[in-house]
């Protein structure tokens, strides 16, 4: 190498780092050539799902002069919402109408995208290291969704590594999906278990929705098949009325619906599942043996790992901490969380998460322009559909308000349409193509 050239790569390093060089080789600058540092003020978002996807739009949109940079793991964004309604072949949905390239969406909004997995998050460096390399970042949004928490189910990890791979639960887009749609259309006869899990978790309504659907293309296929919804509820989630009446007129034969259900063990090769419902009359418990012919078993959730990961505080229910009525984690105040993965009393929905990115941007986008942001001014809102009925399509939708007050802090109130009509059902396919070219 001429002296040329190693003058040539120091100048490029100085560059890349906008740090002084150092005389010496010392640790910091072993760490300034390992580590890619921006010039500019850059934001690192970890994970293109809604909440990310979103917010690196908008904040792109909202200051430009910013470096954008979304990290995903996954090369193609595939929906979760909408799936039960592909499930049933409802509306002619296919596997396409639900995914989506990453990179158009980064070219058309201006920010950057890179498909590497998260392994580290070092608050203090203010650097994220992924199986590739280290990133330097001056804010950090994260928005990484949920994992499943099987050790409430099924303590023994080879009972809950067999439960995720014969019968998975498909609240993650992609593979789950497919082996379910694949157990729908292959379904001969018999009991079709669904479980719906305690505590909150992604998407309340989907697991009673997933049921209609599935019962949906039984009906009309011909197919001696059951849905077993098991419950640990009194009723459903959300929705209840408008669930409850579809499942008794739409789906009598097709559809049992079961509350107060503990799944108590699983014999994965038999196909039996051991459960205990209980009576608040009597308040005794009654055990029942289930034999089925395939499961969608949905277990508890909490915050995905990166959240772990980053050692972020989280609230007694699991939840990452917030400083309300913002999304600052309580933790590091660089750092901000939204979607599934965050504390405050949201939904766990996609459109929150969506809802959730336009403030999250805004308030980025004020603060790194040295500006004022109102959030009590702009708090988020939700709206979510469910289809219950194929033919006509038939759906119900709840609704969220959120606010605020220092006494209370913040607050969801809901609004909900649970008589099944054709309107709503129509609304459906609209909300979600609407949404989809928000984010992407
Ligand atoms: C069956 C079903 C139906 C639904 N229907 C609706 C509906 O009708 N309406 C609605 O509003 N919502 C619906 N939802 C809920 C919605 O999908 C979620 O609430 C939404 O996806 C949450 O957004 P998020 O950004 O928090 O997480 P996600 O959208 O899950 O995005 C998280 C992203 O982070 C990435 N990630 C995580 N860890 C790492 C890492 N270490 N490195 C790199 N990348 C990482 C993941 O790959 C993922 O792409 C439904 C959900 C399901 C399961």
């Amino acid at each position: 190498m001429t002296r040329r050239d190693l003058l040539k790569g120091l100048t490029v390093i100085a560059a890349g780092s906008a740090l002084p060089l150092p005389l010496q080789a010392t640790p910091s600058m072993k760490q300034a050539t390992q580590t890619d540092i921006s010039r500019k003020t850059r934001v690192i978002i970890c994970g293109g799902g809604f909440g990310g996807l979103t917010t690196a739009r908008y904040l792109k949109a909202s200051n430009p002069a910013l470096e954008v940079l979304l990290i995903e793991q996954n090369r193609t964004f595939v929906s979760c919402p909408y799936s039960n309604v592909w499930l049933g072949g409802v509306d002619n949905v296919t596997l396409e109408d639900l995914s989506f390239d990453y990179l158009s969406a980064s070219i058309r909004y201006g920010y950057e995208i890179i498909h590497e997995v998260i392994t580290d998050i070092d608050k203090d460096a203010q650097t994220v290291t992924t199986d590739n390399q280290t990133y330097h970042y001056d804010y950090l949004v994260l928005s990484p969704g949920i994992d499943y928490d099987y050790s409430k189910l099924f303590p023994n990890a080879a009972t809950a590594r067999a439960v995720y791979t014969h019968f998975p639960p498909a609240m993650k887009p992609g593979s789950e999906h497919l082996r379910l749609k694949k157990s729908v259309e292959n379904f001969k006869e018999g009991i079709f278990v669904i479980t719906v899990p305690s505590g909150t978790y992604r998407c309340p309504p989907a697991p009673y929705e997933r049921a209609c659907m599935i019962a949906y293309y039984f009906k009309t296929h011909g197919i001696k098949g059951k849905v077993l919804l098991l419950d640990p509820r009194e009723k459903p989630a959300t929705k209840a009325k408008g669930f409850l009446e579809s499942f008794n007129t739409l789906y009598k034969e097709y559809i049992e619906y079961i509350p107060t259900a503990e799944i108590k063990d699983i014999d994965v090769a038999k196909k039996i599942l051991q459960i205990e419902t209980f009576n608040h009359k009597t308040l005794s418990y009654t055990p029942r043996s289930i034999s089925f012919a395939y499961a969608n078993i949905i277990p508890p959730m909490k915050p995905a790992k990166l959240i772990d990961i980053a050692g972020l505080e989280c609230n007694e229910s699991g939840w990452v901490k917030l400083k309300a009525p913002g999304f600052q984690t309580v933790t590091h105040d660089k750092i901000y969380v939204l979607g599934d993965a965050g504390g405050h009393p949201f939904p766990k929905s996609g459109h929150m998460a969506n809802s959730c990115g336009h403030v999250v941007a805004k308030e980025l986008a004020a603060r790194t322009l040295g500006k004022r942001f109102d959030i009590a001014a702009h708090l988020p809102g939700n709206i979510c559909y469910s289809m219950v009925n194929g033919s006509p399509k038939e759906g119900i939708w709840v609704s969220h308000s959120i606010s605020f007050s220092k006494k209370e802090g913040l607050k969801a109130t809901s609004e909900s349409m649970v008589q099944r009509n054709k309107q709503t059902g129509n609304a459906i396919a609209s909300w979600y193509h609407g949404i989809m070219s928000d984010m992407l």
